[in-house]
Formats: C-alpha cells, sequence, structure tokens
C-alpha cells in the first residue's frame, strides 16, 4: 500500500488534537508540528507531549501510524507584539473590530513554515484546526485564507499542496461530536483532561469540560460547546 502522509498544526489545544486523531484516521503516516512563537503561557505547548503520548498509549490502531513531531520556533510574533496572547495585556476588543488576542499573520507564517517543513518530509498534505463556523472573526481562519494560502504555498513550492481543515464548517458542539466518533469516551477524556485552549494558559482549574480559567472568550467557546454536545 502506498504510503500516505500528513503533517498536522498541532497546538496542545483541543481543535488541533482532535485533528491529529481526524488525521490519523485517514493517513498512514501522521507526524504533527508545533511553534513556539513566544506565546505568553507555556501550558499549551507543555499539553502536547502528554497528549501524544496520550494517543500513542490509548489507541493502539493509531500508535504505529504517528510519526515524529517536530516544534519549530517563530519567535518573530512576538517580535512584533500587539497581542495579548504575546504580551500581558487584558483581553479585550482591539483596532480593525477584532479582539487583541488576534495575532496578525500568525496561521500564513504557520502553514507557510509547516509546508516548508513537510517540503523537507516530503509531505503535502497539511491539516489544520482553523474555523470560521463559531470563531473570533480572525480572518486567517478563513476558508478563503486557508485556500488562498494552499495555492500559494503550491505555486511557491511547485508542488501540490493541499490544506485540509475538518473543522472549518463545524460548531464547538460538532468538533466534541466528530471527536467522539473518532476515538469515543477514551479521546474525549484525553481531550478533556490534557488539551489546553485557554487563552490565560490555565490547567489548574477542572470543569466539566476540561480545565480552563472560565471566563477568557475561549473557555467560554469550550465550554458551551461542551454542554451543547453533552445535552444533544
Ligand atoms: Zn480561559
Amino acid at each position: 500500500m502506498k504510503t500516505s502522509k500528513a503533517l498536522v498544526l498541532f497546538s496542545g489545544g483541543q481543535d488541533s488534537t482532535i485533528c491529529v486523531a481526524w488525521a490519523l484516521e485517514r493517513f498512514n503516516h501522521v507526524e504533527t508540528v508545533g511553534f513556539d512563537y513566544g506565546q505568553r503561557h507555556a501550558s499549551e505547548l507543555a499539553a502536547r507531549p502528554r497528549v501524544l503520548a496520550g494517543l500513542r498509549d490509548g489507541f493502539s490502531h493509531w500508535a504505529a501510524r504517528l510519526g515524529p513531531d517536530h516544534l519549530l520556533p517563530l519567535d518573530t510574533l512576538k517580535a512584533i507584539g500587539g497581542s495579548a496572547l504575546t504580551e500581558t495585556m487584558a483581553i479585550e476588543m482591539g483596532a480593525h473590530g477584532l479582539p487583541n488576542t488576534f495575532v496578525p499573520g500568525r496561521n500564513v507564517m504557520f502553514l507557510t513554515a509547516a509546508a516548508a517543513l513537510g517540503y523537507r518530509r516530503d509531505i503535502a498534505d497539511l491539516v489544520g484546526g482553523m474555523c470560521e463556523t463559531d470563531f473570533s472573526g480572525y480572518p486567517d481562519c478563513r476558508n478563503n485564507t486557508i485556500q488562498a494560502t494552499a495555492k500559494a504555498l503550491s505555486l511557491g513550492l511547485a508542488r501540490d499542496i493541499r490544506i485540509h481543515t475538518p473543522l472549518m464548517w463545524i460548531d464547538k458542539a460538532a468538533t466534541w461530536a466528530l471527536a467522539d466518533a473518532l476515538g469515543g469516551k477514551a479521546l474525549l477524556d484525553l481531550v478533556l483532561e490534557e488539551t489546553v485552549t485557554c487563552y490565560e494558559g490555565d490547567h489548574s482549574r477542572r470543569h466539566d469540560w476540561g480545565y480552563g480559567c472560565g471566563v477568557c472568550p475561549s473557555c467560554k467557546l469550550r465550554a458551551d460547546g461542551y454542554a451543547k454536545f453533552r445535552a444533544a
């Protein structure tokens, strides 16, 4: 059988963890890449090896498919600054109608770095958790941006780069349902226990929907989605 390979943009959060599971169901060799961009909270990056170990240990049919994990520095984003994710500032509405958690250019940079790494690793299929269904309005999460980036990367690397975004058109409740469909209770438990999506990086307060500060926009989205998933 021909080896199909994918490289998943993996932050250690809920969405990208479910994307890794999604890729493991579809490709027979899956590598992961994370980015150290000077995010204020290290807890998200710290979650990555725990989640990968959980996928390896808890799902024998996926373990053989899970390849190397990569961590790339992108501290340019920290040097540019101005975001509540890279600097100590309160989360609030910022310029251009976007919350100040927006990190300009982040996803385009991530995808460019991932495609370059994929070029070296002979992987042309990238997977990312971008979603424009119940998002914060970040323009670089939109499908048009992602597919235009795939086109630019395909031209710039002279190979066909495909970017898969399995969460693009589903809300957070459906994302939990997708995790359930892919890996059942074991995957739901792994997402609940180990992933960090909180903007404050809180992995100390446990709620029924997992860990987080419980008040930041990211925790609210996760909590509301989980409640809707459980009520369905
Ligand atoms: Zn939070």
